[in-house]
């Protein structure tokens, strides 16, 4: 289990209980949230503050979007060398077409795109439909 604490001191964050809870229902929850699935399981959903951890959490550099082509914009934890205004999720995003969740495939790779003269990349996002492997 991550340390919710380390992670909001590392990133300059003050630690409040709700704060807290939010990284700890990301990080048990091996899958992409969004932020109804977030107020699920939380005991006292305040939609407005969730709204606002979720947008400095990004801001950061704990969570990242978790884009993956469906309308519902979801979000997943970072990896450790994730920081402010800097983020190097460059991995790929997995949608199951069965439970509809969405996985950080932390270890695939987004490969390099070579674009023609004069274009120059920002941020590349690379999404997999299929089967998860519990729906398999
Ligand atoms: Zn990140
Ligand atoms: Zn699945
Ligand atoms: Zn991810």
């Amino acid at each position: 289990m991550i340390q919710a604490e380390t992670i909001l001191k590392k990133h300059r964050l003050r630690v409040t209980q709700f704060r807290v809870d939010v990284v700890e229902i990301f990080a048990s929850a091996g899958r992409a949230l969004s932020s109804p699935d977030i107020e699920e399981k939380l005991k006292d959903a305040d939609r407005i503050t969730l709204y606002r951890t979720l947008k400095s959490f990004e801001d950061k550099g704990i969570i990242h979007k978790a884009i993956d082509g469906t309308i519902v914009q979801k979000y997943a934890l970072c990896e450790a060398h994730c920081d402010e205004h800097h983020h190097h999720d460059e991995h790929v995003h997995f949608h199951c077409e069965s439970c509809e969740n969405t996985f950080c495939l932390e270890r695939v790779f987004v490969p390099k795109v070579d674009l023609p003269a004069g274009f120059s990349v920002t941020q590349t996002n690379m999404i997999v439909h299929g089967i998860c492997e519990k729906c398999k």
